[in-house]
């Protein structure tokens, strides 16, 4: 493509990692026209996304907004914000983003200790209490949907560990969050981050995040400034919250705009439709994978509906396949990440991607390729 030439996005099928097909409304709603980030117009759209944020989450929690940057950094926000440096806090790694957890909370300062499972296996829940056993962490943090290996993390038995410890219980659900069930508040959850391109389809570059009230105390006991400016929930939650609205940054006012629309797509469906609709769609790309001799990498039991990871057949070169899926179909599927990197595909079928067009469209592709 030349620099003069008009941009054409339009033949992609989405089906890797994220981010997932937009629907139309919500890139009507991007295209409206720029309001002030402090016209009381757009806080009347802060208003609204911050109440579907806090339907979709399952939460009645106060501190519960949009992160104007990617999943990472709400991430960050909820690390940065909750730990002081020397605290001790736990993190289970067993992918990518677990190990990126530990990367930011050594960068805060913390004392890590960390607890690992195999890749393509879940945290199992008696590891979680040998640790609390031996040690009193600020917080334990942990993925849901760990993309980079396929694996759905049960939650509630470590969750009830993690409160009898008194500690944080920190989750990671940029993947699981409107594609599987989530309940923030019946389960335990103090802090949580999420993203807006994964089962949300809306365009990357947001992060809804939540805080419990007890993360909230523990916010405000904090003796030291949290160190990075731009997350620091303290100074954030005077834009987002009360009558102040202060000045804080310029909020990508197009992407709110999306997102908006993004939620009122989840309300219209309605999350038990949506979560059984991606269990039923995983389940038809799975038999239709199977027969082609693609195998599953993760047990049966925690395999997440929004992303399969399959071991590619020895008889097929998964990087050729995969560059001609894009380039003569317009299909993209996700290579493996780190540890999988060549070894793997991990394919996509969330929010609007997770439809029977879509699985179709890549299992014929794959019949006519190979
Ligand atoms: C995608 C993803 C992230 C990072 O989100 P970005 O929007 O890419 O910053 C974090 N955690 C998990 C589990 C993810 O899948």
């Amino acid at each position: 493509m030349a620099w003069n030439e008009e941009l054409n996005s339009n033949d992609r099928i989405l089906m890797g990692p994220g981010p997932s097909n937009a629907h139309p409304r919500v890139l009507k709603a991007m295209a409206s026209p720029l309001i002030g980030h402090l016209d009381p117009y757009f806080l009347e759209v802060m208003e609204d996304i911050k109440v579907m944020v806090q339907h979709t989450f399952q939460t009645r929690n106060h501190l519960t907004f949009v992160v104007s940057a990617p999943g990472t950094a709400g991430m960050e926000t909820c690390l940065v914000n909750l730990i002081e440096p020397g605290d001790e806090v736990v993190i289970c790694v067993h992918g990518v983003f677990g190990t990126r957890m530990v990367d930011i909370a050594t960068r805060c300062g913390a004392k890590v200790i960390t607890i690992e499972a195999e890749w393509g296996t879940a945290i199992d829940p008696e590891q979680v209490k040998a640790v609390l056993e031996r040690s009193s962490p600020k917080l334990l943090a942990i993925v849901h949907a760990e993309t980079s290996t396929g694996v759905l993390q049960p939650l509630e038995a470590i969750s009830k560990m993690v409160r009898d410890a008194g500690a944080l219980f920190v989750v990671d659900a940029v993947t699981s969050y409107c594609g599987t069930d989530l309940k923030v508040d019946e389960w335990g959850i103090d802090a949580i981050y999420s993203g807006s391109q994964k089962c949300l389809s809306a365009p990357p570059g947001l992060s809804p995040v939540s805080f419990s009230e007890k993360a909230v105390q523990a916010l405000d006991n904090r003796k030291s400034k949290v160190q990075s400016w731009f997350l620091d929930l303290s100074l954030v939650k005077n834009y987002w919250e009360g009558a102040k609205r202060a000045y804080h940054h310029t909020a990508p006012v197009s992407a709110m705009f999306a997102l908006r629309e993004a939620y009122r797509l989840v309300m219209e469906e309605g999350l038990d439709k949506r979560f059984a609709r991606h269990w039923e769609n995983h389940l038809l790309l799975k038999s239709g994978l199977e027969a082609m001799g693609f195998e599953f990498i993760v047990p049966e039991g925690y395999r997440l509906p929004m992303l399969n990871a399959v071991k590619v057949p020895d008889s097929l070169d998964e990087a050729t396949l995969r560059t001609r899926l894009l380039n003569e179909y317009g299909i993209e599927v996700g290579g493996g990440l780190g540890k999988f990197a060549g070894k793997i595909w991990r394919i996509g079928l969330m929010g609007e991607g997770s439809n029977k067009n879509h699985i179709n469209m890549l299992l014929s592709a794959l019949h006519q390729l190979t």
